[in-house]
């Protein structure tokens, strides 16, 4: 038995691809210290793993993550965090002992205490992973669907005339070497995703887009919903048989009564059961009187609601689409912020479901969209051979394999060097 940490990120979406990983450690004897929010403590704990909490809140999801200063404001976010916690936890984590740490992507600071004590590290994506290379296969990617900066002026005046996206990184790098002394010219693997010698993206190639972007540091280990308690306030004797469709936009950005609204216009006649989950900051009552065919609260039980769905409009969050692809599920992605976008495209591509692009759909083209998903079989199709990649990519426990095997072999190095 060996001990690891894992640094976790306080969000949903961020917590929920770990659990099982965590599990699997556990029940290979590993012991685990997992830092995230004191929300999680329940959850965390659950997988025999003993919880620890950051001191304060880590703060990210507090922006919708857009536009071409996204990449400086996004690094420096990240190097504030890791200069706090690395100075207030250092010698809490020196305590611990630790054989290996797993961090987040987007924990920089994992990357800098693993390096701080020497021990080795591992990087886990828990959401649509995009890395450098991508940029070499397709140079407009990072300004397209990263940075979503498509209609900015400067971009729109340079693009096809100059690659746009590596000079702002180089730039950025610039800033970033002068004001924290760390150099590198990728801010994207280095600094977004904290890249270590090993990588693990919870998907499958399959299922990535740009997979050839990715070297054999990237261990794709395919996704698995890991059981959890869920709101048990759901009437399931109203769902009557018509086909249902599920409409849940995560955790984060579900304030968007305008979105819920034109839901509700776009299925208030149709011929299908509609299970709406609109979050806390919207009232029901806003929405105005209900169809028939409708209901809404704040939050659902959405792997229940899954298994019995035809189809998904969902926002795009890794955990949505994964979970959709497990019950084998096609999706409308409507995506609203960070890698949301690239979950869209990965949908599109794959044939799982349709991406619906923009903001100023109307409600009929939602509804069209929906009902392809529902009736044309290759959507259903596609997502029945991604849920078959995504479970021989072999799940927690090929990831718990690819760290203890990375953690012993790195040991071994450090032993005999
Ligand atoms: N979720 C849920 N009920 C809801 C809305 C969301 O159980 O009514 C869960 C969903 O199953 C998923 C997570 O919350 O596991 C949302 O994560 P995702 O990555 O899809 O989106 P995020 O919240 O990070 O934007």
């Amino acid at each position: 038995m060996t001990r690891g940490i894992y640094f976790g990120i306080d969000l949903h979406g961020h917590v929920n691809p770990t659990l099982g990983l965590m599990r699997e450690l556990t029940d290979r004897g590993e012991q685990i210290r997992y830092y995230t929010g004191e929300q999680f403590r329940e959850r965390v704990e659950a997988t025999g793993a003993e919880f620890a909490a950051y001191r304060t809140p880590l703060g990210f999801g507090t922006t919708d993550g857009g536009g071409i200063e996204t990449l400086l404001v996004t690094a420096e976010f990240i190097l504030e965090r890791s200069l706090a916690i690395v100075d207030s936890m250092l010698e809490e984590v020196r305590d611990f002992a630790p054989d290996y740490i797993v961090h987040d992507t987007f924990c920089y600071w994992g990357k800098e205490l693993a390096a701080r004590l020497h021990v080795p590290a591992i990087s886990l994506f828990n959401y649509f992973a995009y890395i450098d290379e991508m940029a070499d296969v397709d140079p407009e990617f990072f300004m397209e669907y990263v940075l979503r900066a498509g209609n900015d002026p400067l971009y729109t005046k340079y693009k096809g005339k100059t690659d746009v996206y590596r000079r702002l990184e180089a730039k950025v790098s610039q800033i970033i070497a002068m004001k924290y002394g760390i150099r590198t010219p990728q801010i994207i693997n280095d600094i977004f995703c904290s890249k270590e010698k090993l990588n693990l993206v919870s998907t499958s190639r399959e299922f990535q887009v740009y997979d050839e972007s990715f070297d054999d540091s990237y261990v794709h280990t395919g996704f698995a919903i890991e059981p959890r308690a869920e709101p048990d306030d759901f009437p399931f004797d109203w769902l009557d048989g018509r086909p249902l469709v599920y409409i849940a936009l995560g955790t984060i950005f579900n304030d968007a009564e305008a979105f819920y609204a034109k839901c509700l216009e776009a299925f208030k006649s149709s011929d299908v059961q509609i299970a709406m989950s609109i979050g806390h900051h919207v009232s029901p009552e806003r929405l105005g009187p209900l169809p028939e065919n409708v209901i809404v609260r704040p939050s659902m039980p959405q792997l229940a609601l899954l298994r019995r769905a035809t189809a998904f409009v969902t926002h795009g969050g890794v955990n949505s689409i994964h979970e959709s692809l497990c019950n084998e599920v096609p999706t409308v992605v409507v995506p609203k912020s960070f890698d949301q976008f690239i979950g869209a495209i990965s949908v599109e591509q794959s044939g799982t479901g349709i991406y619906l692009r923009g903001e100023e759909w109307l409600p009929s083209e939602l509804a069209e969209a929906v009902r392809r998903v529902m009736t044309e079989p290759s959507f259903r199709e596609a997502s029945r051979y991604i849920h078959q990649t995504l479970e021989a990519a072999g799940g927690p426990s090929r990831g718990a394999d690819a760290i203890l095997a990375f953690a012993a072999a790195e040991r071994g190095e450090a032993l005999t060097s």
